[in-house]
């Protein structure tokens, strides 16, 4: 529930309905506003009713949150969730760019590509080395062993790392060396893989399911919140229509949507919602224009030999390319491209 304050409530009126909350086992969230505080409360409403809280001093009033993903929906946390990425963050002002390769495919492939979207202006870098296949007989990553080219490419030019977990059990050891942990369109409703990550102290990028609704998809990220885990960006990247001439639909109405409902920040990505590179840079520049707070691109340095991924992905002159394109609108929109110290 929200407990709305009195405009001129003291600050001990405040401390002392927390206090009570917090004694009832509640989790509060504390929004202060210019002219009123809120206060977001989840817990047993039959330990302490509403009518018991309107009548504490200090209180205006008491209302329900009516939306089902409580800790991921606006009502709970009014203000943008803005989340620090090694020096960098994802939701306020700046905009980050997180380019590489679909997959980490050997020592020299990361480097070169981690090297050239770098200099480029990506802002993180993205590569997968435990890779969601559609077929088993397809390169399934280099696991352990593309996680080290991953540090080794974060050492070589600094750029946080974003790579997919799909195992819980694997949780930890991926989590040593990402900065962002990935969970795949593929892996949104496995819920025992969203606990894991909401154990960890990571930011969560979670893509939408394939075929995932809004709804589902903000009740996937409530599973992380609810472990505890407060840093969930949301990463739009297509879903499953009749049309086939595009990989997957893009749906760039789901970027205003969820900032309408959510706190939390959104990227997305264009490679994957089109599966074709020449669609790349338009759609990202319309995902930009639509309020993105970030984009996620698959970059190549030879798309044609690519183990995954290779009709979508840019080669690292075209990622150079968007970036100088997408400068001016990120300016315009008032934000800034991400700068690494
Ligand atoms: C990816 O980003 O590497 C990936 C597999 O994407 P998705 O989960 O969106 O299909
Ligand atoms: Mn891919």
């Amino acid at each position: 529930m929200i407990i709305v304050m009195e405009p001129g409530a003291s600050p001990a009126q405040q401390q002392s309905v927390v206090a009570r909350l917090e004694r009832e086992g509640f989790k509060v969230h504390l929004s202060r506003g210019v002219e009123r505080t809120i206060i977001g409360a989840i817990g047993d409403k039959t330990r302490l009713r509403a009518e018991t809280l309107a009548a504490l001093p200090g209180v205006e009033k008491v209302v329900p949150i009516l939306q089902p993903y409580k800790l991921a929906g606006r009502d709970f946390h009014p203000e943008d969730t803005v989340i620090p990425v090694g020096g960098l963050t994802v939701g306020g002002p700046q905009v980050q760019i997180i380019a590489g390769p679909c997959a980490v495919e050997s020592r020299e492939q990361l480097l070169e590509v981690a090297v050239a979207v770098r200099e480029a202006g990506a802002t993180m870098l993205r590569g997968g080395a435990y890779k969601p296949r559609s077929s088993p007989y397809s390169f399934q990553g280099l696991a352990a062993r593309g996680l080290e080219f991953l540090a080794e490419a974060r050492a070589t030019t600094g750029l946080p790392v974003v790579t997919e977990v799909m195992d819980p059990a694997l949780v930890p050891e991926v989590a040593t060396v990402a900065d962002v942990l990935q969970i795949g369109s593929r892996n949104m409703q496995n819920f025992t893989l969203l606990q894991a990550a909401g154990r960890t102290s990571k930011p969560i990028l979670l893509k939408r399911g394939l075929s995932a609704t809004i709804e589902e998809w903000l009740l996937a990220a409530e599973y992380i919140l609810s472990e505890g885990n407060s840093q969930v960006v949301l990463c739009e990247r297509g879903i499953r229509t009749f049309e086939t001439y595009t990989r997957n639909t893009l749906d760039l109405g789901a970027v205003p949507a969820v900032k309408h409902l959510s706190h939390l920040p959104v990227v997305v990505d264009p490679s994957h919602g089109t599966g074709r590179k020449f669609m790349v840079a338009p759609m990202a520049r319309a995902a930009l224009a639509a309020g993105a707070d970030g984009l996620m691109i698959e970059v190549h340095p030879n798309p044609q030999e690519a183990l995954s991924d290779g009709p979508q992905s840019l080669t690292p002159e075209q990622f150079s390319c968007l970036v100088k394109e997408i400068q001016p609108l990120i300016a315009a929109s008032g934000r800034e491209l991400g700068r690494l110290a």
